[in-house]
């Protein structure tokens, strides 16, 4: 199928031309993220690829829809970018990429987990410098420390089965209990509870209305003095100007993010030649027990390869008009 893929890097250029050989669509690659005034360049094209950064609210998905376009193929997990409603009312279809390494991203969380508390990032830069002193490095077992998961669907499952592997207590909090973490000796206990008794508080549920700024003034309130949280989900999950007020009273002791609620145009892009105007993202870059990765935590060999595969299929099933499993229900 004709495909304009959005947003491309040369990573993403490598990995879908060499994955289509199997698949033999016509795909043409932009670098332009997709927006209202990038939309035009989908015209002619049936179906369109785009990302995680990408916008699809109701002006662009009517103007990519009046050039041509029916199919919008994701190549994410999450669709909360995308205006599900116009998309229905306009009959495009969206597919999506629902799982491609859940271990990538769950481990991504844990790298964040030991640089915070092994503080890896001063003391890589200590070295270097031939500094070779610990003062400021003092870290904490992980062994017996308790860890709350919020979600745990397949990267929370991932990430709790590494967990218990350190030796931590697990509890988690789902709308939905998983009997696989279950057997991994979880115990389910309404937020509340997992946020006051847990060291390490990880975040891996989608972003949706219900929990959009599931971590907020009340909720970090709650939550144990000191304690560290990670969030390698969505940025929308987290209130960052309630979570910057509880790094500098002292409440939150930690943080580690992947994401952030305002990455859009900041993350995927080389900007070390640019001023950042984003005052809040550089205030949240100031603290010495913050650590921030640009969205990376699905950035594996394995994960690209999954993705580029489940793309092109899900491309070739709608167009065949076979059942296509990855279809976002709308
Ligand atoms: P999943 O669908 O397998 O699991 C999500 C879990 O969240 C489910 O168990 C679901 O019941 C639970 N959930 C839904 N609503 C909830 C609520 N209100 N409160 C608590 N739990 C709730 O998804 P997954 O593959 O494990 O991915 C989780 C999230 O990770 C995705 O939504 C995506 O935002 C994020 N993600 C990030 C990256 C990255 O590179 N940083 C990559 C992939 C996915």
């Amino acid at each position: 199928m004709k495909t304009a893929f959005f947003n491309t890097k040369a990573y993403d250029r490598q990995s879908f031309t060499a994955t289509n050989e199997a698949y033999g669509h016509d795909l043409t690659f932009f670098e332009s993220r997709l927006t209202l005034k990038t939309a035009a360049l989908a015209a002619g094209f049936p179906a369109i690829c785009v990302f995680i950064n990408d916008e699809l609210e109701e002006d662009t998905l009517r103007a990519v829809h009046s050039n041509g376009t029916r199919l919008i193929a994701l190549r994410c997990a999450g669709f909360n970018n995308v205006n599900l409603n116009v998309a229905k009312e306009l009959g495009l279809s969206i597919v999506r990429v629902p799982a491609y390494s859940p271990y990538a991203v769950a481990e991504h969380a844990v790298g964040l987990i030991l640089t915070l508390n092994r503080k890896l990032y001063r003391a890589y830069n200590r070295v270097r410098d031939d500094n070779f002193a610990l003062d400021g490095l003092l870290g904490f077992d992980l062994h017996g420390k308790t860890v709350g998961v919020v979600g745990t669907g397949k990267i929370g499952q991932c990430f709790t089965q590494i967990m218990r592997g350190f030796g931590c207590h697990v509890l988690a909090y789902d709308v939905q209990e998983n009997p696989d973490c279950l057997a991994l000796g979880v115990r389910y206990v309404p937020l509340p509870e997992l946020l006051a008794q847990s060291d390490i508080v990880s975040l891996h549920c989608p972003l949706l209305p219900a929990t959009h700024h599931l971590i907020n003034a009340t909720t970090l309130a709650q939550m144990k003095s000191g304690s560290m949280l990670i969030n390698t989900s969505r940025g929308g999950l987290v209130d960052t100007g309630a979570v910057i007020t509880a790094l500098k009273s002292g409440q939150l002791g930690y943080l580690g993010i992947d994401v952030y609620e305002n990455e859009g145009g900041l993350f995927f892009e080389d900007l070390s030649d640019a001023v950042i105007q984003d005052d809040t993202f550089q205030l949240l870059q100031s603290f010495s027990n913050v650590v921030i990765t640009a969205h990376q935590a699905f950035f594996t060999k394995e994960a690209l390869n999954n993705i580029a595969a489940t793309t092109l299929a899900n491309i070739r099933d709608v167009e065949t008009g076979q059942y296509c499993v990855n279809v976002v229900k709308q």
